[in-house]
């Protein structure tokens, strides 16, 4: 992301260009204005002149030039009348009205020196106290172990669930680390008091969360804990997949993309402007100045928010959100509209497309964010909920299906491979009866997580059903894929969940079959499910491969 100082440049930038702009497009409006008085009834030319003068209203207000804008203003509001009533042009009367006015415009717009306000800088950019980092998967764990305990396991399995662990024996040089730079959590394995002083930090250091890991689950160790400031309290043994999970509560979830946010202005300097407020803060934009490019935009960059202009050449903004609330894909993605639209009777009219807000040009950087950020975050978050298991957080079964039969279609137009895997949990109802159903709960969401960090990018996690998963690997052979799901299974066979105050682990069955084998996504999934349970039947904590359908002609 771009640093404050760069963003003010950017925006500078385009203010310069914006006025740079301004004289031409003062002439601009000068020579419409004289084809317009040359032939009042011409609504086509009437209605170019609305467009500029329409655009110049927006955009000077946003770079600083308010008296073009409330001149602009004046302009347009009879034109729009005009226009909208259909009437056969302009009168006389209404020209000659109207003339000193534009001439006003036109010479604001050759001297940008008149506007008295002319010298107000660009918009402030703001500082976000908005989340802009975004964190990556690996976590970063310190662990504090000043004891000669052997804590050899808890760290191995913290590895396996993918979080990268730094072992520190005394405090001051784990104080140092942190200067250096945050974990994502720091594991303290010795009294709570001495891990205190390693969060003697200068105050501008943000002090990372602390875990006590404590040996007896007494009154006063836990208070001791707290007295020290610790987060958190886990008695040994410990379980690493429990540990991440608290970690990941103690942060507000963060999605690891940016957002993404279409902007369709015709007016290139405000659909920029409105690009770079957006950018720095952490969200992607993507422009365009023609509304027809939409329905490609939507399939291609797919964005979670459309900020859309409301008055555009080929179509309005509103005939846009109409178009889009059509389509079934898109019903869920906000539609905000940007506009020097101030009447509200207007405005409520553009929203009764199903458009969520109706911001008015000129727009503050810092209103303009936080309305994005709020909308964009709350589609997120109900999009999560319509395809994401709650327990697991991986794809709900629904979600897996539609992926995998999206997936197959894919490989067979691209004629690529194709691998599915179907996973089950041994004896798992044993886990349940030993140790109650939460800790089954809690070995579902660390192999879920252990899945998440071995897997691709582009490799596709679905919970099947109870403690069944789908693995979908796009551009996989069998063979690559029975290396990828071994790997999980070995991680997971030693990765050590505790529970009654002991340590056990668990194991799991899989069956892979792979495209071009079979020839349909069920035909796929019954292969794969079919070799789940020779697996199974083979001894569990093991994988097997569907045997190909065709019959392997021996000469
Ligand atoms: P196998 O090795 O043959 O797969 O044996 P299994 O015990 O794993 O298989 P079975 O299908 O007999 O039992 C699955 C168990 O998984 C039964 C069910 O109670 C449990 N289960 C399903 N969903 C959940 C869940 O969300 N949480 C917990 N804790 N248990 C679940
Ligand atoms: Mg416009
Ligand atoms: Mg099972």
């Amino acid at each position: 992301m771009a640093d404050q100082a760069s963003i003010l440049d950017q925006l500078e930038a385009v203010s310069r260009a914006f006025k740079a702009q301004l004289p031409e497009r003062g002439r601009e409006i000068e020579r419409q204005w004289s084809a317009v008085r040359k032939q009042p009834g011409d609504l086509g030319l009437l209605e170019g002149l609305y467009r500029l003068t329409h655009n110049l209203a927006g955009a000077g207000g946003t770079f600083g030039f308010s008296q073009i804008t409330d001149v602009a203003r004046e302009v347009t509001e009879p034109l729009r009348i005009t226009l909208k009533e259909r009437k056969i042009g302009l009168s006389d009367a209404e020209q000659a009205s109207l003339d000193a006015r534009v001439k006003l415009l036109i010479g604001l717009c050759i001297h940008p020196a008149l506007d008295t306000e002319t010298n107000i800088p660009p918009a402030k950019p703001l500082f976000p106290e908005l989340p802009t980092t975004l964190h990556s998967l690996t976590k970063l764990v310190y662990l504090l172990n000043e004891s000669s305990e052997d804590i050899s396991v808890l760290v191995e399995n913290l590895q396996n669930l993918g979080a990268r662990v730094d072992l520190f024996e005394t405090a001051s040089s784990l104080s140092d680390a942190i200067l250096e730079k945050s974990p994502a959590v720091v594991l303290v394995n010795s009294p709570a008091e001495k891990a205190s002083l390693a969060f003697d930090l200068p105050e501008t250091v943000l002090r990372p969360p602390m875990i006590m890991l404590s040996g007896s689950d007494d009154f006063d160790s836990r208070l001791s804990a707290v007295r020290a400031g610790m987060e958190g309290f886990f008695v040994k043994p410990v379980d690493a997949s429990a540990v991440l999970n608290l970690v990941d509560s103690l942060r507000p979830r963060e999605e690891a993309s940016p957002f993404r946010v279409l902007i369709v202005d015709d007016d290139q300097s405000q659909a920029e402007y409105a690009s770079i407020v957006l950018e720095q803060a952490g969200i992607t934009t993507r422009v365009i100045h023609d509304p027809t490019d939409v329905l490609e935009q939507l399939a291609e960059f797919n964005p979670e928010l459309l900020l859309f202009d409301i008055y555009m050449p080929q179509c309005s903004g509103i005939e846009l959100a109409k178009i889009v609330r059509q389509m079934d894909n898109y019903l869920s993605v906000p539609i905000i509209f940007l506009s020097v639209e101030r009447e509200r009777v207007r405005q409520l009219e553009a929203l009764q497309t199903g458009a969520d807000d109706f911001l008015t040009k000129p727009i503050r950087p810092k209103e303009l964010v936080s309305s994005v950020l709020i909308r964009a975050w709350r589609a997120r978050t109900l999009r999560w909920m319509m395809v994401k298991d709650s327990l697991t957080g991986l794809f709900n079964h629904a979600v897996i299906m539609e992926r995998l039969s999206n997936s197959f279609s894919l490989a067979q137009r691209q004629n690529s491979h194709l691998s599915v895997a179907m996973i089950d949990l041994d004896h798992f109802k044993r886990i349940n009866d030993n140790y109650g159903h939460s800790t089954g709960d809690r070995v579902l969401v660390g192999f879920s997580r252990l899945l998440r960090e071995r897997l691709r990018e582009s490799d596709v996690v679905g919970r099947y059903g109870g403690e069944e998963f789908l693995v979908v690997l796009p551009d996989t052979t069998l063979e690559h894929a029975e290396l990828v799901i071994d790997e999980v299974r070995m991680a997971f066979a030693k990765t050590r969940f505790a529970a009654n105050g002991e340590l056990f682990s668990a194991t799991l069955s899989a069956g892979i079959a792979d495209f071009p084998r079979a020839e349909s996504a069920a035909g796929l999934l019954d292969a794969a499910d079919n070799a789940l349970y020779k697996a199974k039947d083979r001894g569990r904590n093991r994988i097997v491969l569907a045997p190909s359908p065709l019959p392997d002609i021996k000469t």
